[in-house]
């Protein structure tokens, strides 16, 4: 923890570019649109048009260099190595140059392997345990991931995305099973939590929710996002599956578009508007009901 704000610091100190976008994050304009029990927020982010509108098909991808390999990283941008202990996969823990929040990290498996979640759960929530304070998070591939052929988590401040508050509120997320599965219920989106003391046990929990799902066509994995976090001796893993990546006013011509390209943070109940006009937008309830139902396989 003392190290990766060390870390940080010091990257800020010798990267202009991120230490300009950091500083960019103190005035940025966020709201709030009131759900009832519960409330999604928004903040403007001009900046993060690189990732919502990123292009993510199979040519685009091998056409340009990865971002996230070492060799391809500008020389300001650093890593320090962290190693998940069951799996030992090597990671590589940068600093994000385009941030939400105001520590915001990209956790990068050393080698350029595949966006796919598959034995390295317990990597994410080892993650989460490691850097406590902090919340990992996993945009698997068509379901906010900009970059699919790289594996890699994010890792920023506890607390940031409502969906970690909304997850203790009894009213939404309903105890399934033992306190050990809760469900949300009239929340706009799916979304399970999963809770214990034991990291084999949610992983047990997981991977049987899992099997619930079917794949779509050529899909190597269910969509999904993955949010974790560690705390009172318990980790916590929300599931929230997907069926779209973008609605289809993703699609269209502006002024119909709306750059709605949800990963974990925007699922997890704070949407990032990187344009003016979509920021207006989503101030409307009943548009964020019509966005959200299409990228998640909910039913109201
Ligand atoms: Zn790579």
């Amino acid at each position: 923890m003392v190290e990766l704000e060390r870390f940080f610091c010091e990257e800020l100190e010798r990267w202009q570019t991120a230490a300009d976008n950091y500083k960019n994050l103190e005035k940025i304009i966020t709201d709030r649109v009131d759900c009832g029990e519960y409330e999604i927020r928004l903040q403007f982010n001009p900046a993060r048009i690189v990732s919502t509108g990123a292009k993510i098909d199979s040519n685009s991808i091998k056409e340009r260099k990865c971002f996230l390999c070492e060799a391809n990283r500008v020389p300001e941008q650093h890593h320090i190595p962290w190693c998940a202990r069951s799996s030992n996969h090597n990671y590589q823990i940068c600093v994000n140059p385009f941030p939400i929040f105001k520590r915001h990290f990209t956790v990068a498996d050393a080698q350029h392997v595949p966006q796919l979640i598959e034995g390295r759960v317990a990597d994410l929530l080892e993650l989460a345990f490691d850097f406590n304070g902090y919340t990992a998070f996993y945009n698997g591939p068509k379901s906010g991931a900009s970059a699919l052929d790289h594996a890699h988590f994010q890792l920023i401040p506890r607390g940031e995305m409502p969906i970690e508050e909304d997850s203790r509120n009894r009213t939404i997320f309903k105890d399934e099973q033992d306190g050990e599965v809760f469900r949300a219920e009239e929340y706009l989106r799916a979304a399970t939590l999963f809770k214990s003391g034991s990291l084999e046990r949610v992983i047990e929990l997981f991977k049987k929710e899992i099997t619930e799902y079917t794949l779509y066509d050529g899909d190597s994995e269910v969509r999904m996002n993955l949010i974790a976090w560690y705390e009172n001796q318990q980790y916590n893993l929300i599931f929230m599956p997907r069926s779209e990546h973008r609605p289809k006013e993703f699609f269209l011509d502006d002024p119909d578009r709306i750059m709605f390209s949800p990963g974990a943070v925007d699922m997890g109940g704070l949407i990032i508007a990187p344009r003016p006009t979509d920021f207006e937008k989503y101030k409307s309830a009943e548009l964020l009901k019509k966005l959200y139902t299409q990228v998640s396989p909910t039913t109201l």
